[in-house]
């Protein structure tokens, strides 16, 4: 069984998605996280040109576990969890993420990934071209300025020289640069079931979506 949550950056699929994981007590999957680590990898390589860093991939051991509440991410026996997290990779991730290269390879790792288990999975594209069959297609949305209040909470209080402005920003870009992409991968799947968070809590937008599941 496969479940899949899309949406803008900051939409609260990630939280959402968590929480329904465990509820119905299956695995969650972060697309997101894979495209970070992408990303941190390039990062640290010190940015190579492109096609340069897609020579190494094949190489490249990526794992990825759901355990403890935390999509564990491993790249060559590393654990590079937190590091995906920082802002300097949120800057650049929409960057690896509009390459097809990019693309194939961390579609090509969850297809396999699920093939496993039931998984819940949230990302942009899942419902459109990762994962058209899945059992349920949901689209989650809100407004800008309330996603960026829930992401910068979550920053904060590993990085606390981070700015409100500079988190909104981010996301506003993220969103144009992930939407204008010649196969837009925000583009919300015509069966996905409209959820539009803002001004719900947690617990009311929750209790939306197991309904749906469990009808
Ligand atoms: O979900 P998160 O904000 O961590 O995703 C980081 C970035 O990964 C997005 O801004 C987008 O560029 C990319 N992404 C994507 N397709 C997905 C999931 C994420 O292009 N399915």
């Amino acid at each position: 069984m496969i479940i899949v949550i899309d949406g803008p950056a900051g939409s609260g699929k990630s939280s959402t998605a968590k929480k329904i994981a465990e509820l119905l007590d299956i695995q969650y999957l972060d697309s997101g996280a894979l495209y970070r680590a992408l990303t941190y990898l390039w990062l640290m390589n010190d940015k190579p040109d492109l096609p340069e860093f897609f020579k190494i991939l094949p190489g490249v051991k990526l794992d990825a576990e759901y355990r403890n509440q935390t999509f564990i991410i491993n790249v060559n026996g590393e654990d590079i969890t937190k590091d995906i997290r920082t802002q300097q990779v949120a800057n650049h991730v929409s960057e690896m993420a509009a390459q097809p290269e990019a693309r194939k390879f961390v579609n090509q790792y969850m297809r396999k990934l699920v093939m496993s288990d039931a998984y819940i999975a949230d990302g942009r594209d899942l419902g459109t071209a990762v994962f058209p069959d899945a059992d349920l297609k949901f689209y989650m949305i809100a407004s800008l300025e309330e996603r960026a209040k829930r992401r910068y909470r979550e920053l904060i209080s590993d990085d606390p020289s981070i700015s409100f402005e500079e988190v909104k920003d981010n996301l506003k870009n993220r969103d144009h640069q992930d939407s204008s992409r010649a196969a837009d991968p925000l583009k919300k799947d015509e069966n996905a079931i409209l959820i539009d968070t803002t001004g719900k809590t947690f617990e009311e937008q929750i209790d939306e979506m197991v309904g749906i599941i469990r009808d």
